[in-house]
């Protein structure tokens, strides 16, 4: 038993051991009877997460002497019994685990594809997990420094949404593309990380985080925000904001206050069980989810409404003026005019608008092939166009490129179709009829334009060959949100 002397001496020592003005645990509980302090660095890496034994970034012989002190709880990557179970992803689908003779284990192992892109586990690998988490206990210091205004809608949605994280309660945001859903977010994330909770905002878009990373830093000051998608460096400090993929939720477990996930509509979140599942795992038990969508699936709506969870509407664009409602035009054979490496005439008399108006635009193509195949004629025309797909190294940099006026238009596939704004930007999509582009892709599409308010219209268009159910579906769904008052 300690004295209370001596423990006053240790809280001391630990308090000289933490920075000050950073996003601290409190470890006393933890310290108290076992006379052993983890060290910040330590604690602050692992809380929350799931890692590998052996490819942490502290030497081998510290992690083990916390494995053998009891802070870790150890596992198997993938678990074999009763049935095939991947720790990391939760993926349980036997077709996506790979059976091999492996030469560290010397018997038949299993490793799972599902979640390969984060390094190969096995069933002989193990996955370490901190098991201090309830000793955790913020001091946030966030200052909010937001200085603009939210319209009377976004205000109403903000304030539901802040109030159902705030009772643990899920909440389905359903906005419209341009309702300025970021800035819905802020009041909700603003208090939660006040009261001292860790947040995550999740999409699965790397396209989405990178355009919402500086805006989160601006906007919340004096804490430590990470974005976390492939490729990404690993921070190793402790992050009360966090913003990643989804895919980059498998690195959690039962590590958030608050999971809000944007764009829940969004491929592969949507098709994805294990991608669900991560979600879930990620949070805390008891913690809410949010969902942030402007195409919310059946499945979704239908969830809210059984389950009982809060919901908030906006039909209004934040600018006040309708959307853009796609038209048709038929652009027969279109395929096959590029095969012969013509750009049909309408497309071209399309594209020869924008350069002569000086708009900045995009033009969807369903596949990459096509698209490779329309670049170099397009270039012949304008050299400055340029093309993007979700292979793309310099993706980043082509669409600043274009936001900055450096080019005068995109070719992209659907990577593009959400997370972006482009002032007075002009959108065209060949191939309408294909089925990539579902009514929920036609709808983000369309919502590229006209966000800005000194341009709050502009051209949408979806060249097709023949008009599909699904292009119905999204100008209809379009048309009727512009009725809403
Ligand atoms: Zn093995
Ligand atoms: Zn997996």
């Amino acid at each position: 038993m300690l004295t209370t002397t001596s423990k006053n001496k240790r809280y001391r020592l630990l308090k000289s051991l933490v920075p000050k003005d950073s996003d601290i645990l409190n470890y006393t509980t933890h310290t108290r009877y076992t006379g052993f302090i983890p060290e910040p660095a330590i604690v602050n890496f692992f809380n929350g997460r799931i890692w590998s034994r052996l490819h942490t970034p502290f030497p081998q012989q510290k992690i083990d002497t916390y494995i053998n002190r009891g802070y870790f709880e150890t596992t198997s990557a993938v678990n074999t019994a009763p049935k095939l179970i991947c720790r990391r992803c939760l993926n349980e689908q036997p077709h996506k685990f790979v059976s091999f003779h492996c030469a560290k284990c010397q018997k038949v192992c299993h490793y799972c594809r599902h979640c390969i892109t984060m390094g190969r586990m096995c069933s002989c690998d193990e996955l370490i997990l901190w098991k201090g988490t309830e000793t955790r206990k913020f001091k946030s210091q966030v200052k909010f420094a937001w200085a603009g205004n939210l319209t009377p809608y976004q205000k109403k949605a903000a304030d539901e949404l802040a109030h159902s994280i705030s009772q643990n309660r899920n909440h389905l945001l359903e906005a419209v593309c341009g309702a300025g859903k970021t800035e819905i977010l802020f009041t909700a994330i603003q208090e939660s990380l006040k009261a001292g909770k860790r947040v995550c905002v999740a999409t699965p878009r790397t396209d989405v985080v990178l355009e919402l990373y500086p805006r989160f830093q601006q906007v919340f000051q004096k804490i430590t925000i990470h974005a976390l998608y492939g490729g990404a460096e690993n921070n190793a400090e402790f992050a009360q904001l966090v913003l990643a993929t989804t895919h980059q939720l498998y690195r959690f477990e039962h590590a958030f206050d608050a999971m809000i996930v944007d764009e829940a509509d969004a491929f592969p979140y949507t098709y994805d069980e294990a991608l669900q599942r991560a979600v879930l795992k990620t949070k805390k038990p008891d913690a809410p989810i949010a969902f942030v969508t402007a195409t919310p699936s059946n499945k979704l709506l239908l969830q809210q409404k059984t389950e009982n969870w809060g919901y908030s509407f906006i039909a209004r664009r934040f600018h006040g003026h309708p959307l853009p409602v796609p038209r048709f035009q038929s652009l027969w054979n279109y395929e096959k005019a590029l095969q012969k490496n013509k750009i049909p005439q309408k497309l071209q008399v399309w594209l020869y608008q924008r350069l002569q108006q000086n708009e900045p635009f995009l033009i969807f193509f369903p596949t990459i092939e096509l698209m490779e195949l329309a670049t170099p004629l397009f270039q012949k025309i304008e050299s400055t166009i340029e093309s993007v797909h979700s292979e793309d190294p310099e993706r980043k940099e082509k669409v600043l490129q274009l936001r900055n006026e450096q080019r005068k238009g995109l070719l992209t596939t659907t990577i593009l179709e959400r997370g972006i704004t482009i002032k007075n930007v002009q959108v065209a999509v060949v191939g309408a009829e294909n089925p990539v582009f579902t009514s929920s892709a036609l709808i983000q599409i369309s919502g590229r334009v006209g966000r800005n308010i000194q341009y709050p219209t502009g051209d949408i268009v979806f060249f097709h060959h023949g008009i599909t159910m699904e292009m119905d579906q999204a100008r209809n769904k379009i048309l009727e949100m512009n009725r809403h008052e």
